[in-house]
């Protein structure tokens, strides 16, 4: 099934001049980028984008360094998107990230982890609305 889901590349890597090494990555595992943009979040707006995650005790840390500079925020479409993406990110903590991902070649601790990418379905869709409107996306 083609999906589409949210990517963030986040402000450590964009800090590092890495997009383009990201979106390579990206690109060669046959996602298609139909939306791209940088924005520099809000502590609000990082806030929003994290609210699920409100009650971590890593919340003020994740959303205080979410907001902490520029990140590349992307819309990718393929078949079985979400998972595709998932899997070339790689884990959560980078020590456990498996060879040939992102995380494994780029992040530098569990909240510096360089990407993030929407868990489910129902995660892209809001994630997406979140950052991009209807005409912002390649159709
Ligand atoms: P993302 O949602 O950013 O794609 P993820 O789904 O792999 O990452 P989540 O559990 O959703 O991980 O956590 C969201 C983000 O919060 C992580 O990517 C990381 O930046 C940060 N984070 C998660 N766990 C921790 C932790 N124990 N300590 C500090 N930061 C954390
Ligand atoms: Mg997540």
């Amino acid at each position: 099934m083609t999906q589409r889901t949210l990517s963030i590349i986040k402000p450590d890597a964009v800090a590092r001049n890495l997009e383009g090494a990201i979106l390579k990555m990206i690109q060669e595992a046959g996602l298609k980028i139909i939306a791209i943009k940088m924005v520099h979040l809000s502590l609000e707006e990082a806030r929003g984008f994290y609210a699920v995650h409100q009650q971590r005790p890593f919340f003020d840390s994740l959303t205080g360094y979410m907001s902490s500079g520029p990140v590349v925020v992307s819309v990718l479409e393929g078949e079985g998107a979400i998972d595709k993406y998932r899997k070339i990110m790689g884990a959560t903590n980078p020590e456990n990230a498996e060879q040939g991902t992102i995380r494994k070649a780029y992040a530098l601790d569990i909240e510096k982890n360089s990407v993030h990418g929407s868990d489910a379905p129902e995660t892209a869709e809001t994630e997406v609305a979140y950052f991009f409107s209807r005409l912002e996306m390649v159709r």
